[in-house]
């Protein structure tokens, strides 16, 4: 797919995992890098943040498109949530 190093999460510093994109997705790209680190500090603010604004136990994890390197929230609901779409090297 591409040659390019593992990037690192940025609010954590963890390396991200490949992450299959669903097909029905327009994300322009056949996977994202995600930070699956259970104790980074972005997953594990999003949960009190989604409770409070969306009244949700959810949170979400940092992602990056390997195409812009532009990072988004990517939504979770649990902690093992998404980990079945983990492609590894
Ligand atoms: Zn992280």
């Amino acid at each position: 797919m591409t040659d390019q190093e593992t990037p690192k999460c940025n609010h954590c510093d963890a390396e991200m995992k490949k992450w299959l994109v669903p097909p029905d997705s327009t994300w322009g790209s056949e996977f994202m890098w995600v930070c699956f680190n259970d104790d980074c500090a972005y997953f594990q603010r999003g949960w009190d943040h989604m409770m409070k604004t969306q009244e949700i136990k959810a949170s979400y994890r940092n992602s990056m498109n390997p195409q812009t390197g532009t990072t988004s929230p990517l939504p979770c609901w649990s902690y093992d949530a998404l980990k079945d779409r983990i492609v590894e090297d």
